[in-house]
């Protein structure tokens, strides 16, 4: 029995490779026979954007379907918020026959445990995203977001993207990624020496000492067009993160 995860697939109408690549994904653990998937594991930034589970399109009904066909041949789905997808929501999960999971997760595997993250909260040094997220995150702004009509959400959403890339584009390369002591930290409170998070888009597995313990952060890659990213566990052995064309 395998576990599986990945993150910042990032799917939105304009990449139907990726899509495609996703459903072929999809089908593959389905029908996986001798390794039968256990779980699937989507850690944050499915999508580009989410405006609300009321938002319809060809897109999330392909989606719900492939994942509701995967959920009801046996295989756990999990979803993680992103800092896209953060207002996904219970509808969406019900929906797809999947489970949403708090941004913190700490899952067993065997004998081993985990911590699984999105990531973004690791990256503290991005002062600006970190005081954006605490709006983003906050249930009253939500509330309000989800009430207004869906035009205004989809056009606040556009304009949110655009800021977001452009902001990007000024900042340091390093306050992009994660911060070594919040990582330790986070992994000392969880009690685990190995953490899986994505959204910083360096597909890595991170080995290093922590007062004389082993620990281990392995980070999920960014989905294209054409390659996708995953993290194959199964109890007994080492997860192995691996890259997979379409
Ligand atoms: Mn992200």
């Amino acid at each position: 029995m395998t576990h599986y995860f990945i993150s910042d697939l990032h799917l939105d109408a304009q990449h139907p490779k990726m899509s495609n690549g996703f459903f072929g994904f999809v089908k593959n653990l389905q029908e996986s026979g001798s390794a039968k998937a256990e779980s699937l594991y989507i850690l944050g930034d499915f999508f580009e954007t989410w405006v609300g589970d009321d938002y319809q399109d060809s897109l999330s009904e392909q989606i719900k379907c492939s994942l509701k066909e995967l959920s009801d041949s046996g295989v756990a789905v999990y979803f993680m918020h992103g800092n896209r997808d953060f207002l996904m929501g219970e509808q969406f999960a019900n929906q797809c026959g999947g489970t949403l999971l708090d941004e913190d997760t700490i899952i067993t595997v065997g004998n081993d445990r985990a911590l699984l993250m999105h990531g973004d909260s690791l990256c503290t040094r991005d002062i600006e995203y970190m005081k954006a997220r605490q709006l983003l995150r906050n249930p009253l702004w939500q509330a309000d977001f989800l009430s207004k009509p869906m035009d205004a959400r989809v056009a606040f959403a556009a304009q949110a993207r655009s800021e977001s890339q452009s902001s990007q584009q000024m900042k340091a390369n390093d306050i992009m990624d994660v911060t070594q002591a919040d990582v330790d930290s986070e992994m000392t409170k969880a009690g685990v020496v190995r953490l899986i998070h994505g959204h910083t888009h360096r597909p890595n597995t991170h080995s290093w000492e922590f007062n004389g313990e082993a620990r281990e952060r392995i980070v999920l890659g960014d989905w294209s067009d054409s390659k996708g990213w995953m993290i194959r566990w199964e109890a007994g052995e080492l997860p192995s993160l691996e890259s997979f064309e379409f």
